[in-house]
């Protein structure tokens, strides 16, 4: 049976980056020794350190004055990493789920953090409108897409002082105004690649200017180094994950890079969005405006909430994976992220108007 994987991620991946891994793990780059087996020292995987990069700065179109960079320890890390580095006196934070909520934790072992907003209150079904972002703050944090949730900040906000952006699970999603950021961060195992890689872009000049001695992995200036061919390898870096990065960029690239994800996951998103809309037999969460195009979540219809379970067990037949809702927000959720075909969408909603017809 053909699986549809709508896992929250870790998560699909193109198929050819996947085999491509899985080569390179026999042989790397013709040298007859495998890639887990290799120097990160030698000039093959110096070669895929500077092409990634490459990739990340066409495909986003990233000015030269932002270093970008590939770290361990995940989107969790950066959580106090971004803090220790930018956060003098204040910081003010978006709070629109538990990711947003659990950067805004870290950032307090530094200084004051203001919440401008929040939405916790409708249990993070919308994206607060109506703040105002205090000027004498050091940076404005937001989580562009929250993952838990499905709600989705789809565009580039204007902010009068430093932006920095969660973007674990909508990076690459779209085209972005890489300038209106001072710092982008997040995990690789939603959009980009496996886990174990963290991106991190961040504006030189945002660098240096709190008081704090940092601890050298910590600071930022240790990872850019002073050598390009140095840079994100101050220690070992995760070489399969970056390698499965590397991959992935490439199918990106090549299925016509940021625009081209747009337009398809703007394209997966509707037909999924349109058919809980219709159905009598599901409702989604999220506040129409704010709806995530990379998370759709979605419940039973007060009328059929005992159909769940059934709905579940329907669905697995059908081969859909990983459509479990998160515990706090129940019901289902299917991840659609770039690597995740239109035909998986498609083969979800002709379940949904197949459950429908034999249940309402
Ligand atoms: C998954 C996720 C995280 C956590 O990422 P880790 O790499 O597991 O630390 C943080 N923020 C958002 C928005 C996420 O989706």
């Amino acid at each position: 049976m053909k699986m549809h994987n709508f896992n929250a991620g870790p998560c699909v991946l193109p198929r050819e980056a996947v085999e491509s891994a899985i080569e390179a793990i026999r042989n790397f780059d013709n040298t007859g020794i495998g890639l887990l087996e290799i120097s990160h020292r030698t000039p093959g995987w110096e070669r895929i350190m500077a092409e990634t990069e490459q990739l990340w700065r066409e495909l986003l179109n990233i000015p030269e004055e932002y270093e970008v960079l590939f770290l361990g320890g995940g989107a969790s890390t950066q959580f106090f990493h971004v803090p220790a580095n930018l956060l003098n006196k204040k910081a003010a934070y978006l709070q629109t789920g538990v990711w947003a909520k659990k950067a805004a934790k870290e950032a307090k072992f530094y200084g004051e953090v203001e919440i401008v907003a929040s939405s916790e209150d409708k249990n993070y079904t919308y994206i607060p409108k109506d703040y105002v972002i205090p000027t004498d703050a050091d940076y404005f944090h937001i989580t562009t897409n929250n993952t838990i949730y499905g709600t989705e900040i789809r565009k580039d906000i204007d902010c009068p002082i430093n932006l920095v952006a969660d973007m674990s699970s909508d990076i690459m999603s779209r085209p972005i105004d890489v300038r209106k950021y001072a710092l982008i961060y997040g995990g690789a195992q939603k959009n980009v690649g496996p886990a174990g890689v963290t991106f991190v872009i961040v504006r030189k000049d945002v660098l240096g200017k709190v008081d704090r001695p940092l601890q050298t992995m910590v600071d930022y200036r240790t990872h850019i180094g002073t050598e390009a061919k140095n840079k994100s390898m101050f220690n070992t870096p995760p070489v399969f994950a970056i390698y499965v990065m590397h991959e992935t960029l490439k199918w990106v690239k090549k299925m016509g890079g940021v625009e081209e994800m747009n337009r398809r996951n703007i394209a997966k998103a509707e037909l999924l969005y349109n058919e809980i809309d219709r159905n009598r037999m599901f409702v989604g969460t999220a506040e129409k405006e704010d709806r995530s195009i990379m998370n759709v979540c979605f419940v039973m219809a007060e009328k059929f909430k005992d159909k769940e379970a059934d709905f579940m067990a329907f669905a697995k037949q059908r081969g859909m994976v990983g459509i479990k809702g998160h515990r706090s927000v129940g019901g289902f959720r299917a991840s659609i992220y770039n690597a995740c075909p239109l035909e998986s969408v498609q083969a979800l909603v002709e379940c949904m108007r197949d459950f429908e017809k034999l249940n309402a």
